[in-house]
C-alpha cells in the first residue's frame, strides 16, 4: 500500500511536470474505483491550468485555476508520466493529457483508489476536513502527543496509526518510530511519560523524512513519478523481520496480531 512517503515522492515527481500546464484532455477507461467517478469529472477537468500539486495525509491535491482534483492511490494505485500515444496497459484507468505533450496516467489493479473534483475549499472536503496534524508539521510535537494521549488506554502504535491522532503513520512508520523511540507497541498510550512521547515524535518525524528523502519504502504495488521503486527496504529494523536478530542487540525480533496488523519489536530494545 503506498504510504506518506510514496505519495510525498510522488507528488514531488509530479508536481514540476503538471505546475502551469493545462489539462487538454482526461480519458476514464475505468469509472469503477472506490468511489465511481463522476460523470463530469472530464468536463470539469478539460482546459483547467494546473497551479500547484499539494498533498494532505495521503491525498494529493491537483489545484487548478478553477476547482482541484483529489486523488488517492488507495491499495494500490500509482500516477505515472508517459507519452499520450502510449498504449495504456492493464488497470491504466485515467489520463490526464497536458498541453506539454505529456500525460499523467493512473493505474490501480486493485481500484481502491478514488479521484474526486472540488469546486471550492478541498480541506473541507468530508475525507479530509477529520484529519489530524501532519506528522512533518509542526502541530505533531512531544506536547501535542502527550496531551492526546492522557487517559486513553489504547496501544501506542494504534493511536499512531489512527488517522484522526496524526495522518500518514501506516504499519511500516509505526513499527519502525517506535523501535527507534525504545517504546513497545502494545504499550498503553495513556502510560507514556513526556520524555517517551518526545522520543515518539521525533521518531516519527525521522522514519518518515528519511523515507521521503530516498524515495519510500520498495513496496510491490508502487512506483514512483518515474516508475523506480524506492529503497528504503534495506533500512528497516524491525519490519518483516519476525526471528531475525535486532541490528542494535542481537535478540530476535518479535511479532504479534494487534489490531489485524502485524506487529513487530525487540523485546530487550523496546520497554
Ligand atoms: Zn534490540
Amino acid at each position: 500500500m503506498p504510504e506518506l512517503p510514496e505519495v510525498e515522492t510522488t507528488r514531488r515527481g509530479l508536481a514540476p511536470v503538471l505546475r502551469g500546464r493545462t489539462i487538454t484532455r482526461v480519458v476514464v477507461r475505468e469509472r469503477r474505483l472506490r468511489w465511481r467517478l463522476p460523470a463530469g469529472l472530464e468536463s470539469a477537468l478539460e482546459g483547467r491550468r494546473v497551479r500547484a500539486v499539494a498533498r494532505r495525509a495521503k491525498y494529493l491535491l491537483i489545484a487548478t485555476d478553477r476547482g482541484t482534483l483529489i486523488v488517492h492511490l488507495g491499495m494500490s494505485g500509482s500516477l505515472r508520466v508517459v507519452d499520450p500515444a502510449e498504449p495504456p496497459r492493464p488497470h491504466d484507468h485515467v489520463d490526464l493529457v497536458l498541453s506539454s505533450g505529456r500525460c499523467v496516467r493512473f493505474n490501480d489493479p486493485r481500484r481502491f483508489g478514488s479521484l474526486h473534483f472540488v469546486a471550492g475549499d478541498p480541506l473541507a472536503h468530508p475525507l479530509l476536513r477529520a484529519l489530524g496534524p501532519e506528522p512533518l508539521s509542526a502541530g505533531f510535537d512531544a506536547a501535542y502527543l502527550y496531551r492526546l494521549t492522557r487517559r486513553r488506554r489504547v496501544a501506542i502504535k494504534q493511536l499512531l496509526m489512527n488517522a484522526a491522532a496524526v495522518v500518514g503513520v501506516g504499519n511500516i512508520y509505526a513499527s519502525e518510530a517506535l523501535f527507534r523511540a525504545r517504546v513497545r507497541p502494545q504499550r498503553a498510550a495513556g502510560r507514556l511519560s513526556q520524555a517517551e512521547c518526545a522520543r515518539i515524535v521525533t521518531a516519527v518525524r525521522r522514519v518518515l523524512g528519511a523515507a521521503i528523502r530516498v524515495g519510500g519504502t520498495t513496496l510491490r504495488d508502487y512506483v514512483n513519478a518515474d516508475g523506480l521503486p524506492g529503497y528504503f527496504r534495506q533500512k528497516l529494523y524491525v519490519y518483516e523481520r519476525a526471528g531475525e536478530p535486532c541490528r542494535v542487540c542481537r535478540t530476535p525480533i518479535r511479532r504479534r496480531v494487534q489490531g489485524q496488523r502485524a506487529t513487530y519489536w525487540c523485546p530487550s530494545c523496546q520497554r
